[in-house]
């Protein structure tokens, strides 16, 4: 037997006389989970005082490699984990959802971190706000990482992903974790942190871990600290109702019970690849994890006219499904997390009622009174618009087949689960999709509708992804996690700061338009790290002429219409005669601006928020005000990002165009050396 130990302030703590846990496929006793002796208020202080304050010295790429370290360390080896997950019940391809995905949502948000966030301890969300005629006074919203915790209860279906899918975006933000994990698999999360920790990769405290009991912590969290709950409905209402969530002002979110729908389409009959497509897909959802997953398919809602063709379809795949041992590799589906659960999902599919269609199975290498078996069960609705698979959740190998007439009746009954996490449409038919799609989205965190054209890239009903959100409006906890960068936002405040251009500047390290610039020499002509925000370039001045705007007309063939003909220009409600191309200011301003000699910029790789201000006419004098206006180093790389902010001026400074040209800057050290 394991003695599950938890890590608080820097130290692993465990008790043999705790809740006992059972192998689910055995029944031996695995594990014993205690936090007595945990001092979670400690705990608490530790995150804040040590962890909070190094992971806030860490800007987000800093934070981001760390989580790329964490994830690849994990993923290197595996194998203990999948042992120590077979006795969960879990089979391999549960367990690679819960273990490889885990350390893959590491990585994801790892690379979310460096391809969307700056280098930076500040981000900034949206433009710079005018607030005043002259432009001294501006505004902009800043993002910063809260001072607090970022506390996580989690199920004990996915103990490694269910923590880790938390962690990640709460690291990058720069917030620390504690995570409370769900005793009938405390032991594999403690396997997996036990792995981190030990890795020295973790700045000291930014991931404690309790196993048992999380009784006093919720006290002492205030309104800097995050609580992200994940479990079932009535957990959920009494955290909820916490005077940490109701009076200190702590962040709640929920992810709970969710009774997510399959829709098969009205034109998806039994000739069509999405009938299959759709029955395969209710089988795989109700047989992963021995169906214990928030998202798996509780009600599959099909047409009238062809249940029948579903009804004999699912059986026939049913019985095609290898329940039993886990460890083996040709098992299908393997046990319930424990004898307990299975005794609540019999009891749920007793509660839901209808007719029977399939409940047994032949169980392999295994018996099935010591382990928690049991047999997918397919039930189905007398009457679609009552039955309580609208109400209960049987958290385990258990659909219910219902029908309908029209789409809109579909969607009624897809509403009538009161928010759920994802549902998903099988047809073949894009616009009858369509409407189902956006009848029942207001429903649902994600929507999943498919046809023969996406089906073999499908990532699946069932699978949340980091770059989509995950959580669902009502029952489903009416949270949201995951969703790239949303998830991060969580744990951070955005504030408005109000100032003059130059306090914004030195706020958020990005130059504002009206702050101070200066005049170092060619802009061009600086290394990375002798470049400052607020750098400039006043070019020399250049006039467009008629000539220029033929010679670049017909070189590049866009003859259209304003910058030929005269008379057709003058008749346009926009423009008083020929003027120039819009890239042919771009170009010229290029010309301009280009240090022609190889040097510190190695290239440009493109152009951001691109606008044509006003038309420039033939005659006018253009010249280019270019200013350093954001760095970004790519750390071991040689080089940096530099944002420039760009205005394209007339003889008088109307701008004509403005952009942000975006190049790679080589750091003076590296110079010749750049990997
Ligand atoms: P649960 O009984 O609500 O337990 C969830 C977590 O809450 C566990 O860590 C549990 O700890 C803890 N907990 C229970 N009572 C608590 C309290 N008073 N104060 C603080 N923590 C408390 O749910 P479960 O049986 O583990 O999980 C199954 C349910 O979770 C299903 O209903 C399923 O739909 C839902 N679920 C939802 C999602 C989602 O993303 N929406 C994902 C997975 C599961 P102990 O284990 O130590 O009691």
């Amino acid at each position: 037997m394991r003695v599950v130990e938890s890590y608080t302030a820097g130290r692993w703590i465990g008790a043999a006389d705790g809740r006992l846990v059972r192998d689910a496929v055995t029944g031996a006793v695995v594990a014993s989970v205690s936090s007595d002796g945990v001092d979670l208020g400690a705990a608490h202080d530790h995150a804040r005082t040590v962890a909070g304050v190094a992971l806030r010295e860490l800007t987000f790429h800093d934070r981001a490699a760390i989580l790329r370290a964490v994830g690849k360390m994990l993923l290197a080896d595996t194998d203990y984990l999948y042992v120590l997950s077979h006795s969960t019940g879990a089979t391999r391809a549960d367990s690679a959802i819960d273990i490889d995905g885990g350390a893959g949502a590491l990585l994801a948000y790892s690379g979310i971190g460096r391809r969307e966030l700056p280098n930076q301890r500040v981000w900034v969300d949206g433009d710079v706000e005018g607030l005043s005629r002259d432009g001294s006074f501006v505004g902009q919203h800043i993002v910063t990482p809260r001072h607090g915790v970022a506390v996580q209860i989690n199920a004990f279906n996915f103990p490694t992903w269910g923590m880790l899918e938390k962690f990640a975006p709460a690291f990058l933000a720069g917030v620390p974790t504690i995570v409370k994990a769900a005793t009938p698999t405390a032991y594999v999360t403690e396997a997996v942190v036990r792995r981190i920790i030990d890795s020295g990769l973790l700045p000291e405290g930014a991931l404690q871990f309790v196993a048992g009991s999380v009784d006093g912590l919720l006290d002492v969290l205030d309104e800097q600290d995050t609580l992200s709950f994940t479990g079932s409905a009535a957990t959920a209402r009494i955290l909820r109702g916490h005077g940490a969530v109701l009076d200190a002002g702590v962040r709640f979110s929920a992810e709970a019970d969710s009774l997510n729908a399959a829709v098969l389409a009205p034109a998806a009959g039994p000739d069509t690849a999405e009938f299959g497509l759709f029955v395969d897909e209710v089988v795989n959802e109700m047989t992963t994890k021995a169906g214990q997953k928030c998202t798996a398919i509780r009600r599959v809602i099909v047409p009238a006219a062809h249940v029948t063709a579903v009804e004999e379809a699912l059986v026939e795949r049913m019985r095609g499904i290898t329940v039993g041992d886990p460890s083996l590799a040709d098992t299908d589906m393997g046990a319930l997390v424990g004898i307990s659960q299975r005794d609540d999902v019999l009891a749920a599919v007793g509660r839901v009622g209808g007719t029977t269609v399939i409940d047994t199975c032949d169980f392999v290498g295994v018996d099935p009174e010591r382990g928690a078996f049991m047999a997918p069960t397919l039930l189905r609705a007398t009457d679609a618009a009552t039955t309580l698979a609208h109400v209960v959740e049987p958290f385990g190998p258990v659909a219910t087949l219902m029908t309908y007439d029209t789409i809109d009746e579909a969607v009624d009954l897809v509403a009538k689960g009161g928010g759920s996490l994802v549902a998903s449409v099988y047809g073949p038919d894009l616009s009858e999709a369509a409407v189902v799609t956006l009848g029942i989205a207001p429903y649902h965190g994600r929507v999943h509708t498919i046809d023969a054209s996406s089906a073999a890239a499908s990532t699946g009903h069932g699978s949340p992804l980091p770059q989509l959100v995950h959580g669902g409006p009502g029952r489903a906890g009416g949270g949201e996690e995951l969703g790239g960068l949303r998830s991060v936002l969580h744990y951070m405040q955005r504030t408005a700061v109000q100032g003059s251009p130059d306090l914004l500047t030195a706020v958020t390290g990005s130059w504002v338009d009206g702050a101070a610039r200066r005049d170092k020499g060619h802009p061009f002509t600086l290394y990375f790290d002798e470049l400052e925000v607020g750098d400039c370039l006043d070019t020399e001045p250049r006039v467009i002429t008629l000539e220029d705007i033929e010679h670049f007309a017909h070189f590049t063939g866009d003859l259209f219409y304003a910058h030929m003909d005269d008379d057709a220009a003058k008749a346009s409600p926009i423009f008083e005669g020929r003027v120039a191309h819009g890239y042919l200011v771009l170009s010229m301003a290029a010309g301009l601006f280009v240090w022609p000699d190889p040097g510190p910029v190695l290239a440009n790789y493109g152009v951001d928020n691109l606008r044509f201000a006003t038309p420039t006419y033939p005659g006018t004098e253009i010249r280019v005000i270019f200013t350093c206006k954001e760095k970004s180093l790519r750390a071991g790389s040689g080089y940096g990002e530099v944002r420039w902010d760009t205005k394209v001026v007339d003889q008088d400074d109307n701008v004509l165009a403005s952009y942000d040209v975006l190049t790679m800057v080589a750091e003076r050290g590296a110079a010749g050396g750049v990997r």
